[in-house]
């Protein structure tokens, strides 16, 4: 990692004695660290009051043991996460993961960013993430729901809808909240819809929220094309992962005109010079939940499965990395840039490594960071706890709308802030000290809490 600013650098170095082994974690810090030396410069109030080191810790971590039966009869154990890391805004909000890479780091640096991501939104929600280090892959649908009774049976104790409110993230979706509510309310024995955001649109849910992470990721692309005065029409486009997020960015790609000719999961990437047939795709993926190679076989000829390589070796304009954390590394920035991308926007969280990011800004390259390009999962989340609060539902047009206006309005956020502080077109530093300046301005008139 690079030197820091000398304003910050011995805060990261304890925050990296004080939570050894989670290199995320140090990683999502370190990358808000590095742009925050302008704004401490001109209001050392922050500094003085302590507020990077407070912002560091989180307010409460959980830890704890979900034990459960698997299909053979077998017992398995699990370790649970939820990290409540800042509720200067609002309740704690994040989303859960399943995947055997989750540990304490990579729940902590989701987090940490989704603190930041929830100011951004400009919507009253705090920050926190949780999940597990389960595997869902190849487990029935029994063996899920038994694993979200056993996890929520410890979580109900911890949320609630004015305190903390999970959704879902790699590895829970509509199926996987649907059990966890079940067992939230069968415990507690009360219809609290507002404490678990994703829900279907029969029991609780917003319509566009299924859609909202990739369609707004899409907005937020949509805008900075436009501030060049240029459309998404006829653009090729790269999306890695085809889940929740990838699926419904092609859709909107599409949808406004765009080519989206290649997308991936855990095994390889498909190319389709045709255009990715989206139904197809979803059919497997959301439906069978089968693998990606499938579309091959099954779309047949001008498509292509690459077992190993990198997706972003794949000519593009513009790239929406939408797996995982870490995905496109300083190699494959350069691939896309010797081919022409100009703009990178990324759909999930910190896929990008911070070389890549060095070197898409050096070739000036458009980079979204993902608190800001991919907030509109939470916002629309955040949208459907309003609906539920006023036991009301909106119509798919009006909430789409109210979700393009917020990726508007980050976006916009991001760029007066930039040039605020004299780094015109700068998103990372944008987005970083907008929300930044929020959330430490509310710490700060709630005191030392
Ligand atoms: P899903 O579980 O629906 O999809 C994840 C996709 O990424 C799958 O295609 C999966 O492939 C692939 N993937 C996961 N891990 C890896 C890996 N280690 N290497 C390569 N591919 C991988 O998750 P989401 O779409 O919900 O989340 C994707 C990203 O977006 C995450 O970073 C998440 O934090 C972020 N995000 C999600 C939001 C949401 O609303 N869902 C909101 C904001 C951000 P496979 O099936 O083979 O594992």
């Amino acid at each position: 990692m690079t030197t820091l600013d000398e304003s910050v650098q011995d805060l990261f170095t304890q925050v990296v004695a004080r939570n050894p082994g989670e290199a995320e974690f140090h990683q999502a810090v370190h990358e808000v660290f590095d742009t925050l030396g302008p704004v401490l410069a001109k209001h050392p109030h922050y500094a003085d009051a302590g507020i990077l080191t407070r912002l560091c810790e989180p307010e409460r971590q959980i830890i704890f043991r979900v034990p459960w039966v698997d299909d053979a009869g077998d017992v398995q154990i699990n370790r649970g996460f939820r990290v409540e890391f800042n509720s200067a805004l609002g309740p704690y909000k994040g989303g859960l993961r399943f995947h055997p890479s989750v540990y304490l780091g990579v729940i902590k640096f989701l987090g940490f960013e989704q603190i930041f991501k929830n100011a951004l939104t400009g919507l009253p929600i705090g920050g926190g993430k949780g999940g597990a280090d389960f595997d869902p892959k190849g487990r029935s649908d029994a063996e899920i729901m038994r694993f979200c009774q056993s996890f929520m049976t410890e979580l109900y104790r911890h949320i609630g809808e004015h305190t903390d409110i999970p959704a879902g993230d790699i590895g829970v979706g509509g199926r996987e909240i649907g059990y966890l509510f079940g067992q939230y309310k069968r415990i507690t024995n009360r219809y609290e819809s507002g404490v678990l955001t994703g829900k279907g649109l029969s029991w609780g849910g917003s319509q566009v929220r299924t859609e909202a992470t990739g369609y707004g990721t899409v907005f937020f692309v949509r805008e900075m094309l436009a501030a060049g005065g240029q459309t998404l029409d006829g653009k090729r486009v790269v999306v890695s992962g085809s889940g929740n997020v990838a699926l419904f960015a092609i859709e909107k790609v599409q949808q406004l005109g765009g080519h989206v000719v290649a997308c991936s999961d855990s095994s390889g990437f498909v190319v389709d010079e045709n255009g990715i047939d989206l139904e197809l795709m979803k059919e497997i993926k959301l439906v069978e939940r089968g693998r990606i190679a499938d579309y091959v076989t099954r779309r047949g000829s001008g498509t292509q499965f690459v077992e190993s390589g990198s997706i972003w070796s794949v000519p593009t304009d513009i790239a929406i990395p939408s797996a995982t954390q870490n995905e496109l590394n300083a190699a494959d920035a350069e691939m896309l840039i010797r081919n022409g991308c100009r703009i990178v926007a990324e759909g999930a969280n910190m896929p990008t490594t911070p070389d890549a990011v060095r070197a898409l800004n050096e070739a000036s390259v458009g980079f979204a960071p993902g608190k800001a390009a991919n907030a509109g999962g939470v916002a629309t989340s955040a949208l459907e706890m309003q609906q539920n609060a006023s036991r009301d539902s909106w119509s798919f047009d009006y909430t789409e709308q109210r979700l393009a206006d917020i990726m508007r309005g980050i976006h916009d956020s991001c760029l007066s802030t930039a040039d605020e502080y004299g780094m015109p077109g700068n998103y990372v530093v944008g987005a970083n000290i907008s929300a930044f300046t929020q959330v430490a301005d509310a710490m700060l008139a709630l005191g030392v809490v």
